[in-house]
């Protein structure tokens, strides 16, 4: 069987939480209706339950503010989704600045990794809430756009983060040995049976728990499972 890492982008490539604050503070600034005393702390406390875009809205929107344990909760609203088109413009406005991916710092694992996204890129992925564009430019600013990139656009087609996993075939039994690498608890559920490694990272943003990885403990595991698969098919060669 193949390995396949299927890597989330936020919290455990990039540290890019400061990036999207600046996003959504660009895209609020001066406007009505908006709250303009979002400090980066409260920012971050509700990012743990975002999962696209239009939700921050119910962050900064003055009316329609809802607690970050109720958002997963909500359907959308044309209001949500227009904050959504302001907000992708508006980092649109900020990567227009060649320099922008200096606002997303890398994490020490991202740069211990690359040599192996970059020697096997056919057995990575990534998988993000993220728009694909930002992905991909923040890659390549660090040489390493060269892997597969399942992004918002992906989630919104199948829905969920699962399903576009499902529609690559990486769950399909028997086919892939998945390991599925992701900061947030909540991501890393629904994942559970479903692939044979779901692994938490222990350096994003969200609370750890007893099985909770290190970068270090990540990285023996991806080096181990590569040299496993490799010597299965010099075996077979
Ligand atoms: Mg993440």
């Amino acid at each position: 069987m193949d390995v396949k890492f299927v890597l989330d982008f936020d919290g455990v490539l990039f540290n890019s939480a400061y990036e999207a604050y600046s996003v959504a503070e660009k895209c609020t600034k001066g406007r009505e209706g908006f709250r303009q005393d979002i400090e980066y702390e409260e920012f971050l406390e509700f990012r743990k339950v975002v999962t696209d875009a239009w939700q921050y809205n119910r962050l900064y929107s003055v009316t329609r503010y809802t607690q970050p344990a109720a958002v997963p909760m909500i359907k959308p609203i044309d209001e949500d989704w227009d904050f959504a088109k302001a907000f992708f413009a508006a980092r649109e406005e900020i990567m227009a600045d060649p320099e922008w991916p200096k606002v997303m710092p890398v994490y020490d694992f991202f740069l211990r990794l690359k040599p192996l996204l970059v020697e096997n890129r056919d057995k990575f992925a990534i998988l993000s809430t993220r728009n694909v564009k930002s992905i991909r430019e923040a890659l390549a600013f660090h040489d390493a756009d060269v892997v597969p990139v399942f992004g918002q656009e992906d989630i919104r087609m199948h829905g969920s983060k699962l399903a576009v996993a499902q529609s690559q075939g990486w769950c399909e039994k028997g086919r892939y040995i998945v390991v599925y690498l992701d900061d947030m608890n909540s991501h890393l559920e629904p994942f559970e049976g479903q692939v044979h490694l779901p692994l938490h990272a222990d350096w994003g943003y969200d609370d750890n728990t007893p099985g909770s990885l290190t970068a270090n403990q990540v990285m023996t595991i991806f080096t181990s499972l590569l040299a496993l698969t490799k010597e299965k098919h010099d075996e077979k060669a």
